[in-house]
């Protein structure tokens, strides 16, 4: 077979090593280069060449991973085909490689290797001959045997191409091409169009004879025309639809592009409606839904999958049947695990937990409840969402919460009607559809931060949803169809009750959750933060451990909170800080320590860090830094017109400062720190009862006489500005802060108070007693003046905070300004009897 005259390839060729395609003569392929040898063969030889000659390379397949070729050179494939590079291409991502398109030309064999590296080079002797490509197809040029195959080949290929679509212009130039190539190509030139495995092209490859190589190539041919036959016959599709070129696979080109006659990609398109068809019938929705189904279904039959509408209607339907219409978990409610779970999961909050077994108990009884909604009011971090998990678990019901804060759109509750682009359905449905049971528990969190807006009120919406007189048929917007969520059990969350809408309200019963003690703190903090923080950050009591005074630091120095969220927080960033210590600790030299300071410490002077690490308060410093807030209340009592109040906010309770002072002026009255109006009364009243009664208290302006306004400023600073402040309980510290002005005394320093008070000198109940009191605690006060008729608010209270604290009652503002001064304050004792009124608020 080797070419005797004629056109010669270069006797010496450098090889390309390929392992994925084969390059046959005839044919273009591209292949991406990125092993050592073959980069070198690009860069120094195709890149630097400048002649013909030079981009004539050779192209032995089947070699090992280009991985491997780094060393030594693998075994050779003998037979290549030699090839011109047309294109070169180089990229730098995501990896430097070339890719190389090559037109192959001829086989070669390898006679012997000149050198390895950096690219191979070898000794080739050429195989076939070249000019078959120059000279036209000479008729009868192939006779005997040979000349009959050659025929009985060419005819196959005839006939594949009538199988095909000539408009195709693949197939065109596929046509033009049998006619005008000499019949020896053909082989090659076909074997790299059809659909064909590596192997099978190496094969052709290796047919060195050409009779040998028409045997190989014709069943390949065949089986194309056998396998696109039965796809026609299964298809039953139409005569002038047969002829169809299926994929055009890119990645060969010349002469024509290959193409494949494999199916093109299923039109399936029937099977799925037919199997959307199944899975409506077998949802169990109920009759209303089922026809709705029908309908759409059948709509979606007719329409072309083209058009916009058919998307709509499908996930309109994949949603219809993905919905738990009849889908619910088993309740397994025994009260007694119930009461061991919630009292596992949760130290302290007992009234609450006690209530919530009441409403678990009366499920259990009664399985149908339409009882309240129950919604949790208290501080962020006291557990709300946490008990509302418990709950769900207690009843073996799957939970789901759905965040309202800040929705102020009814469609974000009801969904959106199916005519907008893009509508949806509501949150309701789509925590259905996420949990997949009828019953799962739902926690609407933050019903207090509902907005409002032009799109329709959602706390409207939510109405439906929860009241149980129609949520048995709750109809979201989206899909127009009414959903029983009588199964569903909701419980709501917020921090208060001030914000929620009346209505919603009126169809919960809300129970509060209040902040907690110090004490309730420390306890949850070694229940159940620390153990859970321990486990999130990969460590083990063996390896840290948190003392009860470093909790106890941790909490009155690093957060001011009701709940225990930043406790939470400040917890892991004990466990991070420890965790790379430990980590360490396995990997370096023994020494360090966990601190500089620590050091001095017995017990932890080697690394890794004797276990377990103890955290005392030099190394809390160093990890959270320096403490933020300090125990200020004896520090800023050290001036006449200081007072300390106490506050209510969502947030909890808090202490307050009410600070005054007086200047030369006309007797005007000057309030900062954002208050509002009933706050801005309160201060007036004060005023107006401190001079009403200035003789009795020998108050005095700044020269001395008798009335305190008389050729004097006043200016009244509640601190922290930002925050807008208003309500009446502050109304006794305005009065103690002034008098202390007036009277140049200092209010002791351990006391706070909290009260509303009267032109007359009542004093008068306050809410939030608890909390306020808490803060109180926290803040480490001492002593608390409330309202008398605030005494029965007490029995709320912890009993150490009780023992804690010395609390005085107080009916009038005599005895609250007797409290506030050392030794008492001058008048109060002589004081008028008020006579014994009861407030009507
Ligand atoms: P909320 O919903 O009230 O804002 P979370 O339920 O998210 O608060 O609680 C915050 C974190 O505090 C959770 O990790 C929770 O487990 C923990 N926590 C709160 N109260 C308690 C408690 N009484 N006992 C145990 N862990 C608690």
């Amino acid at each position: 077979m080797a070419s005797g005259g004629g056109i010669q390839i270069p006797s010496r060729l450098p090889l390309l090593l390929t392992h994925e395609g084969v390059l046959l003569p005839g044919s273009t392929v591209r292949f991406s280069v990125d092993s050592p040898r073959n980069m070198q063969l690009v860069s120094q030889r195709l890149l630097k060449g400048t002649s013909l000659k030079s981009t004539i390379i050779g192209v032995i397949p089947n070699t090992r991973d280009p991985q491997h070729d780094a060393d030594d050179l693998p075994a050779l494939h003998k037979v290549g085909t030699a090839g011109i590079a047309v294109q070169v291409v180089g990229s730098n991502w995501p990896k430097p490689h070339y890719s190389l398109l090559i037109t192959g030309l001829c086989r070669f064999r390898v006679s012997s290797l000149l050198k390895e590296r950096p690219f191979v080079m070898a000794e080739v002797e050429q195989l076939d001959k070249l000019e078959q490509y120059t000279s036209p197809a000479a008729e009868g040029e192939l006779d005997g045997e040979l000349g009959e195959l050659s025929l009985k080949f060419y005819q196959t290929a005839i006939q594949l191409l009538g199988m095909l679509d000539m408009s195709v212009p693949v197939v065109a130039k596929f046509r033009r091409l049998l006619d005008s190539l000499p019949r020896e190509t053909l082989p090659d030139v076909v074997a790299s169009m059809i659909r064909t495995s590596n192997k099978e092209k190496l094969q052709v490859l290796d047919a060195l004879s050409l009779e040998e190589r028409f045997k190989k190539a014709l069943p390949m041919l065949t089986r194309q025309i056998e396998g696109l036959k039965l796809l026609q016959k299964t298809r039953k599709i139409s005569p002038d639809n047969e002829k169809r070129v299926l994929s055009v696979r890119k990645g060969a080109a010349l002469p024509g592009r290959r193409f494949n006659l494999d199916e093109e990609d299923e039109d399936d398109d029937g099977d799925d409606v037919a199997s959307l068809e199944r899975k409506v019938n077998g949802a169990n929705m109920p009759e209303a839904a089922f026809k709705v189904c029908l309908k759409e279904l059948k709509r979606l039959k007719k329409m072309p999958q083209s058009m916009p509408e058919y998307a709509l209607t499908r996930n309109y339907l994949d949603l219809m049947v993905d919905l738990p219409w009849n889908k619910s978990t088993k309740d397994c409610l025994d009260i007694r695990a119930a009461r061991t779970l919630l009292d596992n999961d949760h130290y302290a909050m007992d009234k609450l937990k006690r209530r919530v077994l009441e409403y678990l108990a009366v499920r259990q009884l009664k399985t149908s409840l339409k009882g309240p909604i129950l919604c949790f009011t208290g501080p962020p971090g006291v557990g709300k969402t946490s008990v509302g998990r418990s709950i769900a678990r207690t009843l073996g019901r799957e939970f789901h919460r759905i965040a309202l804060g800040g929705i102020c759109d009814q469609s974000d509750i009801r969904g959106h009607r199916r005519t907008y682009v893009g509508s949806m359905p509501g949150r309701i449905i789509n925590g259905l559809k996420t949990v997949g049971v009828n019953n799962p528990v739902f926690l609407l969190d933050e019903v207090d931060k509902l907005g409002k807006s032009l799109q329709g009120d959602p706390a409207a919406a939510l109405l439906e949803v929860l009241d149980p007189e129609q949520n048995h048929s709750f109809t979201d917007h989206y899909l127009n169809v009414a959903f029983d969520l009588s199964q569903v059990l909701f419980i709501a969350t917020a921090n208060t009750t001030a914000t929620i809408p009346p209505a919603l309200l009126d169809r919960m019963e809300v129970l509060q959750v209040p902040g907690y003690t110090q004490e309730e703190k420390v306890e949850i903090a070694h229940r159940h933060l620390i153990p859970n923080q321990l486990d999130q950050h990969g460590l083990t009591p063996q390896q840290l451990h948190i003392p009860q005074e470093t909790t106890q630091d941790v909490i009155s120095r690093y957060t001011r909170e009701a709940g225990v969220r930043s406790l939470e927080r400040k917890i892991g960033a004990i466990c991070r800080a420890v965790a790379v210590k430990v980590a360490e600790g396995h990997l370096l030299t023994k020494t360090e320590t966990l601190t500089p300071e620590s050091s001095t410490r017995p017990g932890d002077k080697a690394t890794p860090p004797e276990m377990p690490i103890v955290i005392d308060h030099v190394a809390l410093k160093d990890i959270l830094g320096p403490p933020l807030f300090e125990m200020e209340v004896s520090e800023r009592l050290t001036l006449p017109g200081v007072a300390l109040g106490l506050a209510w906010t969502p947030f909890g309770g808090e202490i307050m400062f009410v600070e005054a002072s007086r200047m030369e002026g006309e007797g005007q009255l000057t309030l900062t720190g954002q208050l509002g109006d009933v706050m801005k009364e309160s201060a007036h009243l004060a005023i107006s009862w401190l001079r009403a009664n200035a003789k009795t208290y020998q108050l005095t302006n700044m020269a001395g006489g008798p009335d305190p306004l008389e050729g004097t400023d006043i200016h009244l600073h509640f601190p922290a500005g930002a925050v807008t402040k208003d309500g009446p309980s502050a109304g006794v510290t305005i009065v103690t802060c002034l008098a202390s002005l007036f009277s140049g005394r200092l209010v002791r320093s351990d006391i706070a108070m909290t009260g509303e008070i009267t032109l007359r000198g009542l004093v008068l109940p306050v809410g939030g007693i608890k909390d306020k009191v808490l803060a109180a605690h926290r803040a480490g006060v001492k002593r608390v003046i409330l309202p008398k008729r605030n005494e029965k608010d007490l029995e709320e209270l912890p009993a150490n905070v009780r023992a804690d604290l010395d609390f005085i009652t107080a009916g009038s503002l005599d005895e609250v300004l007797n409290a506030s001064f050392d030794g008492g304050f001058p008048g109060a004792t002589s004081a008028h009897t008020h006579p014994q009124l009861t407030s009507k608020l």
